[in-house]
């Protein structure tokens, strides 16, 4: 019998990147294929501890952990995200090598976390087909990867009053791409500081892999995937994964790959709620909000009079932990009309049909997930790749409000009113029709479904 087809999936360890990379493995163990996921040992006991994973996969899949010391719990700290991957790059490294050299079943492919160039190191030395996956949007991923024609032309370092001009050397973008638009990383004074460095590098050693998967679909991001075709030929678009793995395995239901355990009592209060009354709100896994910033959020959700559903992060407020307590003026609006967790199933929050709007901060993966549910969002980012994210929401796709670089309670709720209010018109055309464009790509004969298949070919001819 011929040997089956081993790939290993290696993400980097935070939420956005383990959740669509374990949905990756789902969707490639599929197709009959052996498929390790390795991941640090923090992550490793998360996933054992919040979710059933072992028992959602076939026999092929295989949970490993590779020995590393620094838990995910620092992303939470300045520069966390920075440190941890420092931490991976030296301490991982030979680890990563071992592992894949004594592995008993052969390896046929490595697909590596697009900002893990250190395991694209590894596969080189041992000459392994190598695949990337970035968990970024493409329009984010583009950007990354034009910085070096920004610098040249002189357009970064940003400069104090640029940050509204239009910049002209993001091919694609050349209409609408502010200097505030630019991912976080291109705020910073000095170009040659450690984090700036890391994520251009990491971007531009992309071409050197087969091929590069991403996590988006043709009808939302085929301008901006044509110019990265030009530099990385061999673009998988797959996305999005979480609603791909749905159409392939036949269900409605939503698997979770939560490091955290998730609050359902939120489902059972948005099963009281008319349909689309509420607000939901989410900064993501990562980021933080100072006191001021929080308290500004927090009146303007109580002051635009909506319902609203908050994930409040025991560790959302930075430097501090948070405690429960409710502001006193703040209490009644709160209770009459808020409900707060510490972490829920978003996926399946966003497809409850009490849901009207999305205050995010514009990761990635909770953008897509809001475009699948045609949710109309307020884009507030905090950092690297969703400032871009949220200039494409608001300017481009036409589906929401990017109040980036503000934090006013008045703006805040204003513009709460207006998506909810704007739900109706303005938004939901624009929103129903994404929702259906992403339905499409993931169904028999759409592009991710088609894309995925090729993958899956292309893998299997890998076979010595
Ligand atoms: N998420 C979740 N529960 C929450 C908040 C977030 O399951 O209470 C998930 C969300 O569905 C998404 C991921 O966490 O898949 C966050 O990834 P994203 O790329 O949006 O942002 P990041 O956390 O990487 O900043």
């Amino acid at each position: 019998m011929d040997p089956l087809p081993h790939v290993i999936i290696f993400p980097f360890p935070a939420q956005g990147h383990v959740n669509s990379m374990l949905k990756l493995a789902h969707l490639v163990s599929l197709s009959n294929f052996d498929v390790t996921f390795l991941v640090t040992v923090d992550t490793h006991d998360r996933l054992l501890n919040h979710t059933d994973v072992l028992s959602r996969f076939g026999c092929g899949f295989h949970l490993q952990a590779l020995p590393h010391g620094i838990s995910m719990d620092v992303m939470n700290t300045r520069d966390g995200i920075f440190i941890l991957y420092n931490s991976l790059n030296q301490i991982a490294k030979p680890f990563l090598r071992e592992f894949i050299v004594n592995m008993n079943s052969p390896v046929t492919c490595l697909i590596a976390d697009g900002i893990l160039s250190m395991a694209g190191d590894v596969a080189q030395e041992i000459n392994l087909p190598l695949i990337y996956f970035r968990t970024i949007s493409a329009c984010a991923f583009w950007s990354y990867f034009c910085i070096p024609h920004l610098i040249q032309a002189r357009q970064l370092p940003l400069k104090e009053n640029a940050m509204d001009l239009t910049l002209t050397k993001v091919k694609g973008m050349e209409n609408f791409l502010r200097g505030r638009d630019l991912p976080s990383f291109c705020r910073a004074s000095d170009l040659t500081s450690p984090d700036f460095r890391i994520v251009m590098t990491e971007t531009l050693q992309t071409p050197r892999a087969r091929g590069l998967i991403l996590n988006t679909f043709e009808d939302l991001e085929g301008p901006i995937l044509s110019q990265i075709r030009t530099v990385c030929p061999n673009v998988y678009t797959i996305g999005a994964v979480h609603a791909h793995l749905k159409t392939r395995i036949a269900t409605k239901s939503t698997s979770s790959n939560s490091l955290w355990q998730e609050d359902e009592s939120c489902i059972t209060w948005l099963d009281t709620q008319p349909s689309k009354s509420v607000i939901y709100v989410s900064f993501g896994s990562i980021a933080g909000l100072t006191k001021e910033e929080l308290l500004e959020f927090w009146y303007g959700l109580v002051n635009s009079e909506q319902k609203f559903l908050w994930v409040m992060r025991p560790d959302l407020i930075i430097g501090q932990e948070r405690k429960d307590e409710i502001p006193v003026e703040l209490e009644q609006g709160t209770k009459a009309r808020g409900y707060m967790a510490d972490w829920i199933p978003q996926e399946k929050v966003l497809a409850h049909r009490a849901i009207g709007g999305f205050l995010t901060h514009s990761g990635w993966n909770s953008t897509l997930e809001s475009i699948v549910e045609g949710v109309p969002m307020i884009c507030w980012p905090r950092f690297a790749d969703q400032q871009v994210n949220s200039r494409f929401v608001g300017e481009v796709w036409k589906m929401g409000l990017d109040i980036k670089d503000t934090c006013d309670r008045d703006i805040i709720a204003k513009s709460v009113r207006d998506l909810m209010d704007k739900r109706n018109g303005e938004f939901s055309e624009r929103t129903e029709h994404m929702a259906s464009l992403a339905k499409k790509a993931v169904n028999e004969g759409g592009s991710s479904y088609i894309n995925l298949d090729r993958l899956i070919q292309d893998i299997r001819s890998m076979i010595p």
